[in-house]
């Protein structure tokens, strides 16, 4: 296992995200008993770190996690969660909410704790006075029940940059998604500049894309074959993640024994990316996009009389036009109704002032479209908010 140092902490490169566990067909429950037998494997090969979060798997997650670590001494390994504020149905008691996660992971501290999931739409409730969310979750560090804080992040480099300004000195790891594919496309490079530039861990959640990554077409599989017959698909996008110094962590949501092993095998030892290789995931990055080109160079914002954001615009649209999912659609529930892709209205001032002729009336009339039809976070959150509340005993 190659291992990374974290403030002075051994990490294991490869982490265990819990999110995806497999179901046992005849129960409908998750397969503890190969749960247990991938962490065994896991923990025989050196990995050290297990991810899971407070919504994951309807809440099941957390105690299927505990069930599997249970005979493992609790300093043997690190255990991460996550506070669900972007699913809370409205102010709560954050700190009984908490407990219920160290209740259900049978611990009393996590090792690692993020804020989850911040984008353009949580970050008001995560700064909210009245959800006073962060305070509480500084007390909880104060008193030892957390190690190490950080939080997940789903927005644009824009909120990135302010949010660790905001709370400079507070966090030391940010989990982003991050992957050959979204260097370029959700601009995970420049994610991975700000978190570096601010001196913290660049935690990775999503290196094979929802699993896309690890399983190419027949086309793009032949071009990775080509260098490395024996070699998976998802083995290259690991080792592209690897030759970044500033990611301490690398998570892979693990469901079957033999992603397992393969998996161990890319991390037993560090192996580089040749030049080629490199050329390579690029060229097929670039044909998985259907993105428009703006380079984002804002020629085109002082003339709209809409004043809208037109490259962020653009930049949610390349996003959602791969993938239709919330976290996609969720940038767009944070911008004001007159700031949306429905208020342009059509005078196409920025195509004459884009260097690139991008057609940006069209751009945002398909992405009005998309975003309209496409899934919202506010509709997937209702059942989140129902567990909260049971949880909490109806408070
Ligand atoms: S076409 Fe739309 S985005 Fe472009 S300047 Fe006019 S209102 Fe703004
Ligand atoms: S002018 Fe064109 S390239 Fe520049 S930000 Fe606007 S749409 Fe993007």
């Amino acid at each position: 296992m190659i291992y990374s140092d974290f403030n002075g902490i051994k990490l294991s490169r490869l982490g265990f995200g819990c999110m995806r566990f497999a179901m046992d067909p005849a129960t409908g429950k998750i397969d503890q008993a190969k749960v247990n037998e991938m962490f065994d494997l896991a923990i025989a090969n050196g990995v050290n770190y297990f991810d899971t979060a407070y919504p994951y798997l309807g809440g099941n997650s957390e105690i299927s996690v505990a069930e599997a670590l249970k005979k493992y001494p609790r300093d043997s390994y690190y255990l991460a969660d996550k506070f669900p504020g972007h699913s809370l149905p409205g102010p709560v008691d954050n700190v009984a909410l908490f407990n219920v996660s160290l209740r259900k992971c049978e611990t009393d501290y996590f090792d690692f704790y993020l804020l989850h999931n911040i984008n353009e739409w949580s970050v008001k409730i995560y700064e909210s006075e009245e959800y006073h969310i962060i305070p509480d979750i500084l007390k909880l560090k104060e008193e030892g029940k957390i190690r190490h804080l950080g939080f997940s992040f789903h927005g644009g480099p824009e909120l990135l940059e302010y949010f660790l300004n905001k709370y400079e000195g507070m966090f030391e790891f940010v989990q982003i998604q991050c992957n050959y594919l979204d260097w370029t496309l959700q601009n995970a490079k420049r994610k991975y500049e700000i978190i570096t530039e601010h001196g913290l861990g660049v935690w990775v959640m999503e290196p094979c894309r929802g699993g896309k990554l690890a399983v190419l077409s027949e086309e793009n599989s032949a071009k990775l074959k080509a260098f490395r017959p024996d070699a998976s698909d998802a083995s290259f996008a690991f080792r592209y993640l690897q030759g970044l110094d500033n990611i301490k962590m690398i998570l892979s949501g693990m469901n079957e024994v033999f992603q397992v092993e393969d998996n161990l095998a890319t991390f037993k030892e560090y192996a580089p990316l040749t030049e080629a290789e490199l050329a390579a995931l690029n060229e097929i990055a670039e044909s998985l996009k259907q993105s428009v080109p703006c380079t984002k160079c804002r020629y085109c914002c002082a003339g709209c009389p809409m004043g809208l954001d037109i490259p962020y615009l653009i930049e949610c649209y390349n996003d959602l036009k791969y993938a239709a999912t919330a976290t996609a659609t969720v940038r767009i529930d944070g911008l004001d109704e007159d700031k949306r892709p429905a208020a342009c209205i059509g005078c196409g001032q920025c195509s004459h002032a884009c260097p690139q002729g991008i057609d940006v009336p069209a751009v945002l009339a398909e992405l009005a479209e998309l975003y309209a039809n496409g899934p919202k976070w506010s509709v997937e959150a209702k059942p989140r908010h129902e567990a909260i509340l049971k949880d909490l005993g109806n408070k």
